[in-house]
């Protein structure tokens, strides 16, 4: 982990869609691929520097992408929204605050923290609330425009997500952008001199709620950031192939990647 504020690690822990790949029941060359890289667990990414180490969604999958990624602490989570594969992993950052015997700063926004209230109530409470059971211990922050945690700034990049507002977010020369469909025309300002920029790449065909392969490919070359990494990726892309036809500067991201950004 980065220890000086002029580096940003970035660590995808998770690139695949909402069902995973594979996913149950299918036996598709992709979803049966020997290649690692073909196997992508829900969407969330770990963003650290200077010391502090920010979770990006807390997926299905939190616990074991933390045990496989050597993740032995964290410092706060971000929400980008509530959908189940971006905040099902919740309950598991528990293990944290008992390493740490602190409570977490939860950032999202008021929409967000809705949702996250109504199913995880309980993480929320005040020390020495509710049952006594082993629970997160979780501070509720709203998120209303940019913030800082630590040493750096986070800018909210709001973005459309078929019927649904949710949010990006740009740390330096650093954006995460998951689940978007369109790129609100206020949002494209927030993402110029981009370093990397992770971004919605569902699939080939066309999908009302997510960026296919084309609309990715175009949306990164607009952006023009440095390198671009694709997420949130169904069994329709094997991570070799799709990659040997994307342009330069753009590829499927894969669970495990790191990739240091001066901010
Ligand atoms: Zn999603
Ligand atoms: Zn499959
Ligand atoms: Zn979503």
């Amino acid at each position: 982990m980065p220890h000086t504020a002029d580096e940003i690690e970035l660590m995808l822990l998770g690139t695949g869609t909402s069902a995973g790949v594979p996913m149950i029941g299918c036996h598709c060359a992709v979803c049966e691929s020997a290649d690692p890289h073909d196997k992508r667990s829900r969407p969330s990414a770990l963003v650290s520097y200077d010391g502090v180490r920010i979770l990006i969604d807390t997926s299905p999958e939190l616990r074991l992408q933390c045990i496989a990624n050597h993740i032995d602490m964290i410092d706060a989570v971000v929400f980008t929204h509530a959908h189940a594969d971006h905040v099902m992993g919740l309950d598991d950052v528990r293990r944290f605050n008992a390493m740490s015997k602190r409570s977490l700063d939860i950032w999202a926004n008021e929409q967000t923290h809705a949702a996250l209230e109504r199913c995880f109530g309980y993480a929320f409470l005040p020390p020495g609330e509710g049952p006594k059971v082993f629970r997160p211990m979780l501070v509720k922050r709203v998120i209303e425009g940019p913030f800082e945690i630590g040493s750096q700034a986070w800018t909210p990049v709001p973005l459309i997500h078929g019927e649904w507002n949710v949010l990006g977010f740009r740390i330096g020369r650093l954006a995460y952008c998951t689940d978007v469909s369109r790129i609100p025309d206020k949002s494209w300002d927030l993402l110029r001199d981009l370093d990397v920029l992770v971004l919605d790449a569902l699939q080939p065909r066309p999908h009302p709620q997510h960026f296919s392969l084309d609309e990715a490919v175009e949306a990164a070359q607009r952006i023009g950031a440095r390198q671009t990494l694709f997420t949130h990726i169904t069994h329709y892309l094997p991570h070799a192939e799709t990659n040997a036809r994307l342009p330069p500067g753009i590829r499927l991201g894969f669970d495990g990647e790191r990739v240091v950004v001066k901010p």
